[in-house]
């Protein structure tokens, strides 16, 4: 039996209400014979500023750095928007990802059977669908040197963006995408511009060089970043794994997102490299939703993604694939049921809240591990 240590961070807003339906999840998992869980939380993000001035204190992330794994909720909201750029909410997450080098994040956009009819596109083209993007999160456009704002001598503004990446970086993604698909359907769509980027020229021969050595057994397909945007409208179900650079998979994952039926439905995953001695991978899972400043505090949130972050900790850290497909099976049969948050409400279902929601996961789970 292992003891699984995890660090909680609910953050803000809505975060704060659907970690508390992942404590219930961990609360009936402990009640179990199977494996333990210890949990410690800590503030990040807006509620940092307000308890300790910066969006997470040096304690924090020395709490991160020896978890398990680590649960994030969302952080943000109204109440800091004016605070200095350098110590913003969302520079707590940043700074996770950046100094636990968490450099793949992975997406899946899954359609549940009970939701297929939520989703903006027909029903057809998204029931079935399983899909993963996966990100480079720590390199690219949002990191690259220089980034900065200088005014110029006739008094215009020139911003810069620096899209900067290395043959390690993409290297140790491109391998990540095909150990990822070797346990799928074995397919990987490399996404880049490398018609009018230099990164793009890189990403794809990098990618084809990692395939040579590392891709036994996997289809790779190269498709241009904007096809592919269009390509997951068209037909989703072409794809199984999208691996692509953090400014392309900022917008893609999104997109795929919203096939499932919407943001609250959706977990992610952001993986280290495996530890030399160890084999662990540093990592964090959180919702992709943010902190919902609109619904924040009215028991309004779908708690679903945050619990289904549990359940990728389960799969990708804590070798547990088994707990993973039972938290996934809990929430299927709970939407089966006709159970519905607010932002997934179709005719005839029952609308029910953030604690109802997680109460009825926490029920269809408590049969399955029985
Ligand atoms: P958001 O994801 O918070 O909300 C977008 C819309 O989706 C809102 O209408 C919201 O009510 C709805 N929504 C989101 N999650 C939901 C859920 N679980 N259940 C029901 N409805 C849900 O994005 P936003 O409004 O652009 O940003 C709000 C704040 O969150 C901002 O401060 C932003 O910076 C921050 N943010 C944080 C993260 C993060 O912590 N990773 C990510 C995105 C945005």
């Amino acid at each position: 039996m292992a003891t699984h240590h995890l660090l909680l961070l609910p953050g803000d807003g809505i975060g704060v209400e659907t970690m508390a339906e992942v404590e219930r999840i961990i609360a009936l998992l402990n009640k179990s014979a199977k494996d333990k869980f210890e949990t410690t939380s800590d503030v990040v993000g807006g509620a940092a500023i307000d308890k300790h001035g910066v969006p997470i204190t040096d304690a924090a992330m020395a709490k991160a750095s020896n978890a398990d794994a680590v649960i994030f909720g969302a952080v943000g909201g109204p109440k800091w928007d004016n605070v200095p750029y350098d110590i913003r909410p969302e520079a707590g997450l940043l700074r996770l990802r950046k100094d636990l080098d968490l450099f793949a994040n992975l997406r899946p956009a899954i359609c549940y059977p009970a939701l297929a009819d939520a989703s903006s596109l027909k029903r057809e083209i998204v029931e079935g669908l399983d899909i993963l993007i996966l990100r480079e999160l720590t390199g690219g456009t949002y990191f690259g040197s220089p980034k900065e704002m200088v005014t110029l001598e006739d008094g215009q503004q020139r911003a810069v963006d620096t899209t900067v990446y290395t043959t390690f970086e993409v290297d140790r993604i491109a391998r990540m995408a095909f150990d990822l698909a070797r346990v799928r359907s074995k397919k990987v769509h490399m996404a880049a511009k490398w018609n009018v980027m230099r990164t793009g020229v890189l990403w794809r021969d990098v990618t084809a060089a990692a395939h040579k050595a590392h891709g036994a057994g996997v289809e790779l397909h190269n498709i241009l970043a904007d096809n592919c945007a269009m390509q997951l409208i068209r037909n989703p179900k072409q794809f199984d794994v999208i691996v692509t650079d953090n400014l392309f998979g900022d917008i893609l994952s999104d997109e795929a997102a919203m096939m499932t039926g919407s943001l609250g439905m959706l977990p992610s995953a952001s993986l280290g490299a495996p530890d030399a001695k160890t084999g662990k991978r540093k990592s964090l899972y959180e919702p992709v939703h943010g902190s919902a400043p609109d619904i924040a505090g009215k028991g309004l949130a779908n708690p679903i993604a945050t619990i289904a972050s549990l359940g990728m900790a389960a799969r990708y850290s804590l070798n547990n694939p088994k707990l993973a497909d039972q938290i996934d099976a809990a929430i299927a049969a709970t939407l089966a049921k006709g159970l519905r948050t607010g932002d997934i409400m179709q005719p005839n279902m029952t609308k029910v809240g953030t604690t109802e929601m997680g109460k009825a996961i926490e029920a269809e789970l408590a049969k399955l591990i029985a």
